[in-house]
């Protein structure tokens, strides 16, 4: 009995000893798996990006998903997060808005050096821009968004005067650092149109800073998810480049991307017509001009913010 109930006992510790091994096997396996397999990882960012825009910002996470090459995404792009429920359509015959689109690109004290030989031409010293937004401040100009704007294009709704956009290409990481705190301490809001595929690059914002600014009543929009020249683009990277950086942003922040920004101010015809399949109401130029007409939403004027002005040039551009 003695020698059969030690082999029972013998027996049950090989059972537990196999089941543990069989259990460690399958645990590493699953993790192989999940390490070797990229949409598993991508899902994992995905849903971690997400959770940031609601659950604050976590800078661990939301870089991760967009650095690698920029997938093909031709399917329809579903309205997502909090839509501004725009009407689908202006009236071609409504009056053109007179609301200047101020527009800029990077704010510091030194052009930054990542972002190529142009820089110098686009940075606005910080010392400027201070003297810019303190001047909206006390003047009481007002800064829209573009759902605003789009709703006066639509005749649906009047907008305060004085009132300006602004706006920020490329994503620079000096938007964080130097432009946002600028703008919070004058109450003044912004639009920021990012290259989807930078986001999370050195010199560039993360998707946990513009969550941040979100917070504090900035908008996101797309500048393309690489920045090529649109209209020298085969259809499908064309539709690539206006659908992934949507899904992006959409994803990322859960913020509606309606408004496109053409990277270096370049589209055609086609470019404007894939825009709006893409499902922007809007899109930005770097054409000169104040007036927003609802015959041509696709290519809305700005005004360049050119460094070096004084304050009293920058009130002309605004009025
Ligand atoms: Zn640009």
């Amino acid at each position: 009995m003695r020698s059969s109930a030690a082999s029972s006992r013998g027996r049950r510790i090989a059972s537990v000893a196999l089941l543990v091994l069989v259990a460690g096997i399958v645990a590493l396996v699953g993790a192989l798996v999940a390490r070797g397999d990229p949409s598993r990882s991508a899902g994992v960012v995905a849903a971690g990006t997400v959770a940031t825009s609601s659950g604050g910002a976590d800078p661990s996470v939301g870089t991760g998903g967009h650095r690698g090459p920029v997938t093909v995404t031709t399917e329809p792009v579903e309205p997502a997060g909090d839509a501004p429920e725009l009407p689908a359509t202006l009236p071609a015959a409504g009056a053109a808005v007179h609301a200047p689109i101020l527009m800029y690109h990077y704010v510091d004290d030194e052009p930054p050096t990542e972002m190529g030989p142009y820089a110098a031409s686009l940075t606005v010293a910080t010392g400027e821009f201070r003297a810019q937004a303190a001047y909206l401040a006390e003047h009481g100009v007002e800064t829209i968004d573009f759902a605003e704007l789009y709703r006066a294009m639509a005749g649906i709704s009047a907008l305060p005067t004085p009132r300006v956009l602004l706006t920020f290409d490329d994503g620079g990481a000096d938007l964080y650092t130097h432009a946002f705190p600028i703008l919070k301490q004058y109450g003044l809001t912004a639009t920021f149109f990012i290259i989807t595929s930078e986001i999370g690059k050195p010199g560039y914002l993360t998707w946990a800073q513009l969550a941040e600014m979100r917070e504090a009543g900035m908008s996101v929009q797309s500048h393309s998810a690489t920045h090529p020249d649109l209209p020298s683009c085969t259809d499908e990277r064309l539709q690539t480049e206006l659908r992934e950086s949507k899904r992006a942003i959409e994803q990322s922040l859960g913020e509606a991307t309606f408004v496109l920004c053409y990277p270096a101010g370049s589209y055609d015809q086609r470019v404007q017509e894939a825009a709006r399949d893409a499902g922007y109401l809007l899109a930005v130029t770097t054409d000169p001009g104040k007036e927003s007409s609802p015959a041509t939403p696709m290519v809305l004027p700005r005004v360049r913010v050119q460094p070096g002005l004084s304050v009293g040039q920058f009130a002309g551009l605004i009025e």
